[in-house]
């Protein structure tokens, strides 16, 4: 994410002359030449100052650092961020310093917005960004804390099935306690960047799993990869849990989960598709640990270490 881009600057300076040089001619015939220019300097003046709200904001949201917590917060839960050099620590701050205040958040159902809540989503949409610092998310969302997880109304009166959920419109709804142990576990679960995937894929209506950014050369390919890898999920062959053979988007959210969790276990299992996602995202994720022998997964959950 970048706090001024040339297009922030560039088309309002363009549009805001036109819209000037139209303002000049309807005032200029009846009022003069005088006055044209005025109105024109004036209705220039105005869409650039328009335009120029959201720069300058970034640009003060760029000037003061993250916290400490939330500093020490990616440190111990993003193992990216971990592993960067400081220039490249303070741009991924910046970016969850942006995604904080670009985005709104909510609570519902009892559920609070608290700052490692509104911080654990941010550093999601900094962590997805983070290869290419010209992307920005597509759109700019509210999202709704719910307490735990629910049903397609978003109600609490029936246990729901949903951890998270993002149309293509609306907000982002995120269940706190799926937010917390997507986090909490390197386990190829994480309803933040899952649910941010599918933000990336509205480029239309639907999520279709060919993501808005991908260059449209590379289209076909994809499509293909995804549906060859639906499969494999379908058959249970591979890491991806079955829910990825679903449909494209799921299957493009299911393995953002992975590739940013388990890199290692992707590129071991799923090589074609973690090389896909590295084209994609413009990264390499550093390793996961390497698991003891003999020591499982679920033994070190059991212990809180995993
Ligand atoms: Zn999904």
């Amino acid at each position: 994410m970048r706090a001024v881009r040339s297009s922030d600057l560039v088309v309002p300076a363009l549009g805001g002359a036109l819209l000037a040089l139209l303002a000049g001619l309807v005032v200029g015939r009846g009022s003069g030449t005088g006055a044209a220019v005025v109105a024109g300097a004036v209705v220039w003046a105005a869409v650039v100052a328009w335009a120029l709200r959201r720069p300058l904001r970034r640009m003060r949201v760029a000037r003061r650092p993250l916290p400490e917590p939330a500093r020490a917060w990616l440190a111990d839960h993003v193992r990216l961020y971990g592993g960067l050099d400081r220039a490249g620590r303070r741009r991924f701050e910046r970016d969850v310093a942006f995604a904080l205040d670009g985005l709104t958040f909510e609570g519902a159902g009892g559920a609070e917005p608290t700052d490692t809540l509104c911080l654990s989503v941010a550093a999601g949409a900094a962590l997805l960004l983070h290869g290419h610092p010209d992307w920005e998310l597509p759109t700019e969302r509210t999202v709704l804390f719910v307490p735990d997880t629910f049903d397609e109304a978003y109600g609490d009166e029936e246990p729901g099935v949903y951890d998270g959920m993002v149309h293509s419109q609306g907000p982002i709804v995120l269940s706190t306690r799926a937010v917390e142990e997507g986090w909490a576990y390197e386990d190829g679960h994480n309803v933040v960047l899952h649910e941010l995937a599918h933000v990336f894929d509205f480029d239309g209506w639907e999520a279709d799993g060919v993501p808005a950014f991908l260059d449209p050369r590379s289209a076909d390919a994809w499509v293909g990869l995804m549906r060859k890898e639906m499969r494999r999920a379908q058959r249970g062959d591979g890491i991806l849990r079955s829910y990825a053979a679903s449909a494209p988007a799921e299957l493009f959210a299911v393995a953002t989960e992975q590739f940013f969790e388990r890199p290692a276990r992707l590129r071991r299992h799923h090589a074609e598709l973690f090389d896909a996602l590295v084209a994609f995202y413009n990264l390499t994720p550093p390793d996961e640990p390497e698991l003891d022998a003999g020591d499982s997964l679920m033994a070190r959950r059991w212990r809180g270490e995993a």
